[in-house]
């Protein structure tokens, strides 16, 4: 029987082929919700305590510390407490209530930091880096640790490869920190060459295509800053094509009900840049549903999506 740490990773893929309109093409969609706290996140949170661990930067009972009101947080929070460090996790105001609470029920002290641009002193990264001096623990730091990377170009990378083989054509994944798809990337292109393309997808008005201010909404995407690992690693990363938050809810919508895919809204982003690929990528076109659906009942309530529903 396995320990329930040991079920991150190795998630199922699956064929998209009822929704019309992807011209015939093969579309797999990479199952992350699947992983036990129901993200991606899980495999960075085992790589970046493990690194922590062998660096000797982390003993036993020691404090971990990120900064995160998403998906890593939770895998932070969850993996720390089974480790057995104390996880502190630093929020942003606002944050909801329900997130506070499912971080807490897992054990994590949360701290509560303004809403400031990156770069202020008070900033949520600022804060943490600030927690984890004062108390001797260790700032995880997911857009610039290399374990980020390192976690998918190790395992996501070659999960895909195993399942698919030489007929993947292109890798394409929303950008958050971008560890996703520079480690999958690195690790394609290392056995298949060039002719594999990574796509980055971004919401609209984003900074990665040189928008001026935040681009649009679409949480777990990077819309106010371009991430350090991202920046770094700019040259395994091929085309970038930019999704409105409407294309994300619509597809997220369509994934559910058409292909019994319970992804969330950044799964729906993804789907809105495959189908913005279609005619540009040869081969197999891969994607992650990096998380699910019911992370995003406020979007449903609150968006305009009556014209959908
Ligand atoms: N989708 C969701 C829901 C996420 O939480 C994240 C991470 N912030 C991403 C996509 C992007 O993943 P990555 O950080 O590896 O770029």
């Amino acid at each position: 029987m396995p320990t329930v740490e040991e079920l991150i990773g190795n998630t199922p893929l699956v064929r998209v082929n009822r929704i019309e309109g992807l011209k015939g093409r093969e579309v797999y969609v990479k199952l992350e919700y699947m992983n036990p706290t129901g993200s991606h996140k899980d495999r960075i949170a085992l790589y970046m305590i493990r690194d922590a661990v062998e660096k000797g930067l982390l003993r036993p009972g020691g404090t971990v510390v990120e900064a995160s009101s998403g998906n890593t947080a939770i895998s932070v929070a969850w993996l720390a407490r089974r480790l057995g460090f104390k996880a502190v996790i630093v929020v942003e105001e606002g944050t909801s209530p329900a997130k506070v609470a499912v971080l807490r029920a897992l054990g994590a002290e949360v701290i509560f930091a303004p809403k400031v641009p990156a770069g202020h002193p008070d900033h949520m990264v600022n804060v943490a880096r600030r927690v984890a001096s004062e108390r001797g623990g260790v700032f995880l730091a997911q857009y610039s640790n290399e374990a980020n990377l390192r976690a998918h170009y190790e395992t996501t990378g070659p999960e895909i490869y195993r399942a698919l083989g030489d007929k993947i054509g292109c890798f394409v994944m929303g950008v958050g920190t971008g560890g996703t798809l520079v480690g999958v990337s690195k690790y394609l292109k290392g056995l298949l060459g060039h002719r594999v393309k990574a796509v980055a997808v971004v919401p609209r008005g984003s900074p990665i295509v040189g928008g001026a201010g935040r681009g649009e909404e679409i949480e777990g995407l990077a819309v106010s800053m371009i991430p350090d690992i991202f920046a770094r690693n700019r040259g395994l990363v091929d085309e970038v094509v930019e999704v409105s938050l409407a294309e994300s809810v619509e597809w997220m919508v369509r994934l559910a009900r058409e292909e019994g895919i319970l992804g969330g809204l950044s799964t729906g982003a993804n789907m809105a840049g495959v189908y913005k690929v279609l005619e540009g990528c040869e081969g197999a076109i891969v994607t992650l549903a990096p998380d699910s659906i019911f992370r995003y009942t406020g979007v449903l309530e609150n968006y305009a999506i009556r014209d959908i529903l």
